[in-house]
């Protein structure tokens, strides 16, 4: 059972504010409604104080604070999780929002990041070396918990996920020790957080390697909700067989309204958000055959690769109810596509989607075991959103999300991506990391035996027995 910061000694936490140069903000503080409010406001969570920490001496020194004083301790990153994992009730937040910064090594291609930095500010940073982090989409998510748990993207087939990006990371463990990881140094816990998510200490500093990207070739094309088995079913066989320059989610969507043209608003569609990050001389040809589709929309062309990765930014501002489910899936069978066509008819408001991520390509060509991401043969990683700004709409968009996912989960591959998921107990968790759960709950019990970073997609350190028997 956790400690409340309320229960805490009197001056307890004054030591630790003369201990950190960033703030120390308690629910009595003016700034304090602001600084605990997450992406997703379906997420209403009243921490006893979040530190918003300057640098690795911050993190340091509340790392310690809350293991002494036995508190339950969240970590936020770019506070984007769909769960809230980046905020807790009654314990502390430790907030990375204040280790923000980019580096960018010309020569190497190396890329340094704060632990706290958004998506936004690397593809801002590195493009004007006409380079690329692959990461995700929307520029205000987090690169610590969108790297930690995968990190799907535009880039995926061509170059992998975030974390085949991944060079070298500096953590602060629970007992307040501060470690770098690499191939070469404390590989048990480098292998660990390509996937394990936040279950091993607080990245303070991420190196990647960037790729030459400065331009691609994008944008939506739309087809009709009654078209949505036929669109899918030729895109299945499209995009497993093209170039893995070429990325392209489908969808389930409604057309919102502007920018897009009026007879479509408010209609329901199934759509690709097309990205081909090659050479833009093939671009047309590679198209050739989604125009001879017919889409009734298309708007597609050469953009810098910050705009498409920005394309959504206005649809999705924070503040919004959001609530998801998720799953891996290796084939988009004919059954699976009559559920999409059933659901997408059914959308029940104009913000909430269906995604299915491409994760073919280079994401495959990684074995299942050299790194905790357990469903690289899968072909897809899709994902129901149940999104409104009405909370009045919550009860129904997170039916549909429900009703969907249990339509469609006979068949997945039966786990889903960490980051796509709400919290949804210890064996979906379990599921998700399939055969590699066993060897991260050895190492969670190594480098956090007591479990203090547990507000994430937990595993829970291996016990006695199965470490001997392990
Ligand atoms: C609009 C939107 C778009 C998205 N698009 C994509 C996408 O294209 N591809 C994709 O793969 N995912 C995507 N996601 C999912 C995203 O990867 C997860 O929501 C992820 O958890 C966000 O990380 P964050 O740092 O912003 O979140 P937070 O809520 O701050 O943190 C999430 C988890 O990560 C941990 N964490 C964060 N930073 C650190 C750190 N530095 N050290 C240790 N632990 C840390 C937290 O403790 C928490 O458990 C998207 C999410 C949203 C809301």
């Amino acid at each position: 059972m956790a400690n409340k910061v309320e229960d805490l000694a009197a001056g307890a936490v004054d030591g630790l504010a003369s201990q950190v140069r960033g703030n120390v903000i308690l629910p009595r503080h003016g700034t304090y409604e602001q600084a605990r409010k997450v992406y997703n406001a379906m997420i209403d969570r009243r921490p006893g104080m979040i530190i918003k920490c300057c640098d690795v001496a911050d993190v340091i020194a509340a790392v310690k604070f809350a293991s002494r004083q036995g508190l339950l301790t969240a970590v936020r990153g770019g506070g984007h999780n769909g769960a809230g994992l980046g905020v807790c009730d009654d314990g502390m937040v430790i907030d990375l929002s204040g280790i923000r910064y980019v580096h960018v090594d010309q020569a190497t291609h190396m890329v340094r990041v704060g632990g706290g930095t958004t998506l936004g500010e690397i593809d801002h940073a590195t493009h004007v070396f006409g380079l690329a982090v692959p990461a995700g989409i929307i520029s205000t998510t987090g690169i610590g918990g969108l790297a930690l748990g995968g990190g799907i993207g535009y880039l995926s087939r061509k170059y992998g996920l975030t974390i085949d990006n991944l060079i070298e990371a500096e953590i602060v463990l629970a007992d307040g020790n501060v470690m770098v990881a690499n191939e070469e140094r404390n590989a048990d816990l480098f292998w660990a957080i390509r996937g394990g998510g936040g279950n091993f200490g607080i990245v303070t500093s991420f190196k990647f390697q960037a790729h030459p990207v400065r331009e691609v070739f994008g944008g939506v094309t739309l087809w009709p909700v009654e078209m949505t088995a036929e669109i899918m079913e030729w895109y299945d066989d499209f995009i497993q067989t093209s170039p893995n320059e070429l990325n392209g989610f489908i969808a389930v969507l409604t057309v919102p309204g502007p920018p897009f043209p009026a007879p479509l608003h408010n209609k329901q569609f199934c759509g690709i958000v097309w990205c081909y990050a090659g050479d833009l001389v093939n671009a047309d040809e590679l198209f050739s055959p989604v125009r001879a589709k017919c889409p009734v929309f298309e708007h597609v062309g050469p953009m810098p690769y910050p705009a498409i990765q920005r394309m959504f930014d206005g649809l999705f501002p924070p503040g919004l109810q959001w609530y998801w489910r998720a799953d891996f899936f290796d084939s988009l069978g004919p059954q699976a596509r009559q559920v999409h066509e059933e659901f997408g008819k059914r959308i029940p408001t104009p913000l909430s989607q269906m995604h299915l991520y491409p994760i073919s390509g280079a994401v495959g060509n990684i074995a299942k075991d050299a790194t905790p991401w357990a469903y690289r043969h899968a072909k897809y990683a899709g994902v129901i959103l149940g999104v409104d700004p009405d909370p009045a709409n919550a009860a129904k968009l997170t039916a549909w999300c429900k009703s969907y996912w249990e339509a469609l989960h006979p068949y997945s591959c039966g786990g889903a991506y960490v980051n796509f998921m709400m919290s949804e107990g210890p064996e979906r968790v379990r599921s998700s990391y399939g055969s590699n759960y066993d060897r991260l709950a050895q190492i969670k019990r190594k480098y956090d035996p007591t479990n203090l970073f547990r507000v994430n997609q937990n595993i829970l350190p291996a016990t006695e027995t199965a470490a001997v028997s392990g």
